[in-house]
C-alpha cells in the first residue's frame, strides 16, 4: 500500500510501492462508503471467507478466519494491488484509498497491525438481502474447511468433485442473471480451484 508524503514528520514515504506490491488492503467498516458510492467497484474486490487461512501479523502464524475478510484484488492473482501503477510508482485511487492505506506508515507498522480483524467490512454490508441468501447457501455447501479436510485426507476425487460442483454453482448464478461474473470473487470468494492451490502452497 503506498502512502503519501508526511510533511510534519522527519521520516516520509519514499513511494517505493513496496507496501502496494505486498498485497491490497483489507476493507473495514469505514470503507463502506467507498463501495457504496462506487469509488471501489465490487469487481475489484475478493472475499476471504470464514474457514480460510490468514497470516496473523503479530502472532506470526496462520489462523483460521472466523469472519469475512474483503480485500482489494491482486493483479492476475499476484499479491500486487490492482490499483498500483508500477510505471508511475503511484496509487491510481489515491484520493479514495481505503483506511488501511491511509493508516500505514511503513516505518511505523503498529497502527496498521492493531487494525487486524477489527471492524471488518463483511459481505452483508455490500450485497443485497437476496444475494446474501445466495452467499449463505454457498458457504454452507462449499466450506473451505471441507476442502481442507479432503486435501489432508488425500482424497483427490472428492476434491475434484467439489471443485466441479463449485464451478457449476457459479455458472448457474451467471447464466440465470443472479450475479455478474466479474463480481463473483467478492460474492463467493475465490473459486475452490484457486483456494485449493492456496491451501496446497501452505500444507
Ligand atoms: S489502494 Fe493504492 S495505496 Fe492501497 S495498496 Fe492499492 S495501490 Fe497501494
Amino acid at each position: 500500500m503506498s502512502i503519501g508524503p508526511v510533511s510534519s514528520t522527519k521520516i516520509t514515504c519514499k513511494r517505493c510501492g513496496t507496501c502496494c506490491k505486498k498485497g491490497g488492503p483489507t476493507l473495514h467498516t469505514k470503507d463502506a462508503s467507498l463501495v457504496r458510492h462506487q469509488r471501489l467497484s465490487v469487481a475489484s474486490l475478493v472475499t476471504f471467507r470464514r474457514g480460510e487461512l490468514a497470516y496473523h501479523p503479530t502472532e506470526l502464524r496462520l489462523i483460521e478466519l472466523h469472519t469475512d475478510m474483503i480485500k482489494i484484488k491482486g493483479k492476475n492473482h499476484s499479491f500486487e494491488c490492482l490499483f498500483y501503477e508500477e510505471a508511475e510508482g503511484m496509487c491510481s485511487i489515491y484520493e479514495d484509498r481505503p483506511l488501511e492505506c491511509r493508516t500505514l506508515e511503513c516505518w511505523n507498522p503498529g497502527p496498521l497491525m492493531d487494525m487486524f480483524l477489527k471492524d471488518l467490512l463483511v459481505r452483508k454490508d455490500i450485497f443485497s438481502k437476496s444475494l446474501y441468501e445466495v452467499i449463505d447457501e454457498y458457504d454452507t455447501k462449499f466450506q473451505p474447511s471441507r476442502l481442507l479436510e479432503l486435501l489432508k485426507q488425500g482424497d483427490k476425487l472428492g476434491v475434484a468433485r467439489l471443485e466441479e460442483l463449485d464451478q457449476e454453482y457459479r455458472e448457474s448464478l451467471i447464466t440465470s442473471g443472479i450475479a455478474l461474473e466479474g463480481e463473483m470473487d467478492a460474492l463467493l470468494g475465490r473459486p475452490l480451484t484457486l483456494l485449493r492451490r492456496a491451501f496446497e502452497s501452505i500444507l
